[in-house]
Order: C-alpha cells, then sequence, then structure tokens
C-alpha cells in the first residue's frame, strides 16, 4: 500500500505515520526527517536545504524529489510506504506519478489531516523529539509516560526544532497554503483523496485513519 499524508505543519502526519507504521509494518517516509539527517550529516544535499528549512521556506523539489527517488528503491520499500511531507509541490507531485509509474506502482490513498491554523501554532509550540528515534510529544499533549524517557527507544535526550518557533512557523504555514495546498485539487481530480477532522484526539484521529484504509 502506498499512502501520502497530507497536511500543514503541526497536523500529526509524523504522529500518526508512525502509529500507521506500528499497525501495518509499513515504513514511514518523513522528508523533513531526512533532510534534517542530511543537514546534521552536512552532505551535499543538507548544505543545499539548510537555508531553506530555517527560513521556513520549502527546499527545492530537485533536491527533495533526489531525496524521495533514492529512498523508496530500498529493500524496506518494497510492499509499499507512508508518505509524510512529500509531495508538498504539484511539481513533486507529478515527479511520484513517474516514480511509481516507473515501479508499476499505483498510489493508493491521500489522506488530508485538517486541523485549524490557531491549533497548528499550538501544537507546534509544544513539540518536542526524541534525538535518537525521532518520536513526536507534545507538552502538554502527548507527554512521555516515564518524565525523560522516550516511550519507543528509552533515549533520554529530547529537542525542540529550531524551525518550530512562531516567526518560521507563520511562513511554514504560508508556504503550505501557497504551494501545497494545489495538491488537494490535484488529487481530488485521481479520487484518492480523503479529509479527516484532525482536531480531534491523537487516538480518534487514528481511528478514523484506522477504518479509512481498511474501508
Ligand atoms: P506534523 O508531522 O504534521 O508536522 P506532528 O505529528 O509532529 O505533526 O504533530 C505536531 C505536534 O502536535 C506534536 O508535538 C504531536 O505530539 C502533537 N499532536 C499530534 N497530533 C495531535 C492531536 N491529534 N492532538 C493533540 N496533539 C497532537
Ligand atoms: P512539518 O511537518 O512540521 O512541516 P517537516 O519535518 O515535514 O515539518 O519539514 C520541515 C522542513 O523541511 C520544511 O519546512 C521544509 O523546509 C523541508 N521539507 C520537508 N519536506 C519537504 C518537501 N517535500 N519539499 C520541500 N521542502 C520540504
Ligand atoms: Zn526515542
Amino acid at each position: 500500500m502506498i499512502l501520502i499524508l497530507l497536511g500543514p505543519p503541526g497536523a500529526g502526519k509524523g504522529t500518526q505515520a508512525r502509529l500507521i507504521m506500528e499497525k501495518t509494518g509499513l515504513v514511514q517516509l518523513s522528508t523533513g526527517d531526512m533532510l534534517r539527517e542530511a543537514v546534521a550529516a552536512a552532505t551535499e544535499q543538507g548544505q543545499a536545504a539548510k537555508a531553506a528549512m530555517e527560513a521556513g521556506a520549502l527546499v527545492s523539489d530537485d533536491v527533495v524529489i533526489a531525496i524521495t527517488a533514492e529512498r523508496i528503491e530500498k529493500e524496506d520499500c518494497r510492499d509499499g510506504f507512508i508518505l509524510d511531507g512529500f509531495p508538498r509541490t504539484v511539481a513533486q507531485a507529478e515527479a511520484l506519478d513517474r516514480m511509481l509509474d516507473e515501479k508499476g506502482c499505483r498510489l493508493d490513498h491521500v489522506i488530508e489531516i485538517r486541523v485549524d491554523d490557531e491549533e497548528l501554532v499550538k501544537r507546534i509550540a509544544g513539540r518536542f523529539v526524541c534525538t535518537k528515534c525521532n518520536e513526536n510529544y507534545h507538552d502538554p499533549f502527548k507527554r512521555p509516560a516515564i518524565e525523560g524517557t522516550c516511550d519507543k527507544c528509552g533515549g533520554t535526550k529530547f529537542i525542540r526544532r529550531n524551525d518550530d518557533r512562531e516567526e518560521t512557523v507563520r511562513a511554514r504555514l504560508a508556504a503550505y497554503n501557497r504551494e501545497t495546498a494545489p495538491l488537494l485539487p490535484y488529487y481530488q481530480a485521481r479520487g484518492v483523496l480523503r479529509s479527516i477532522d484532525g482536531m480531534n484526539p491523537i487516538g480518534e484521529v487514528a481511528k478514523e485513519i484506522e477504518l479509512l484504509l481498511a474501508g
């Protein structure tokens, strides 16, 4: 199964992708995580991406398409994958269509997670992430079961992303509305788009996605 999670920054794409991964075994492909790793490792792609990420702008299509194309060739993607944060522009969506055509694969679902701007700002302001496994947490919505210890990997180091500051968040929301929102009619026209209410608690959103994938 090939699944895209679409939605503005903070909507819960990463959170839901990881829950779907636990339930189905499908791998989560987060372009944001891949780009942050590339920046940390100071690869050529990371150096090209760094300034845009810090400014809350999108990284160039070329870089993101290359990273994704390379990633989906790996063995763990053979039975499908969950795309979290890709595509984010029509050019990326068209490139994905070509990649899937070449592999003889088809896109099964595009799930839009809808959340109001005010709630997005709250979610991003409270987000912190395990440095070891990238699990997302939230103060106060989703705290680790044992204070200071990651539920998933036992890691004890957490960070707040430096693009989660309020000025940058506004730029990211604007980028979503300008460049990513046009993907909604794009996928609507292909009959694969489903929209869900992302304002509910994490478990309820997960249930709704589960029903949708089953149906
Ligand atoms: P995205 O990947 O879309 O940017 P995340 O999955 O990182 O979003 O979620 C943003 C923040 O909001 C995280 O701190 C996460 O723990 C929290 N969160 C995610 N889904 C919900 C929800 N349904 N209700 C409350 N908080 C949520
Ligand atoms: P969020 O879900 O909170 O928006 P991500 O971790 O998905 O954050 O992305 C962080 C940043 O990485 C984005 O603001 C953007 O600069 C870059 N990025 C991630 N995915 C893409 C993409 N598909 N195209 C362009 N830039 C991307
Ligand atoms: Zn962890």
